[in-house]
């Protein structure tokens, strides 16, 4: 498959498989994993599997590969309800230099915290 990753990035390892992760959905483009540490139950995050920091470092051919993986992890998942996250730059918030998605599920009241 086409992959442009680098050495030293944690994503890019967990990629390549040297480093684990519970695996979603992995296609040519894109790689889906469970969240280490979840906001709530079924957290997910989608990379691509080219390596950039921010959104404009990457090709549309890998972009447009991962909000549709969003939408069959938020229908598999069975929430209604929940966020997609994708935060750039320290200021923002990202803290793993590798671009990804946050999948998080807002379960109801009902469905508990997870
Ligand atoms: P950011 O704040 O950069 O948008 O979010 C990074 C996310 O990566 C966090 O939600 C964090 O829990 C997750 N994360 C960090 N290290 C690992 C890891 O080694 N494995 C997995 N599965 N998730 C990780
Ligand atoms: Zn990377």
């Amino acid at each position: 498959s086409r992959m442009f990753l680098t050495a030293d990035c944690l994503f890019c390892k967990i990629i390549k498989g040297d480093i684990p992760s519970l695996k979603l959905i992995e296609t040519e483009f894109s790689y889906s994993f469970l969240d280490i540490n979840p906001l709530s139950k079924g957290h997910a995050l989608i990379i691509p599997k080219y390596h950039g920091e921010k959104l404009t470092e990457i090709p549309d051919e890998y972009l447009n590969d991962t909000l549709p993986i969003a939408k069959k992890i938020a229908v598999a998942q069975g929430v209604k309800e929940y966020n997609i996250l994708q935060n750039n730059g320290a200021l923002a918030h990202q803290v793993v230099g590798h671009v990804h998605f946050h999948v998080i599920p807002k379960p109801s009241a009902e469905e508990g915290l997870g």
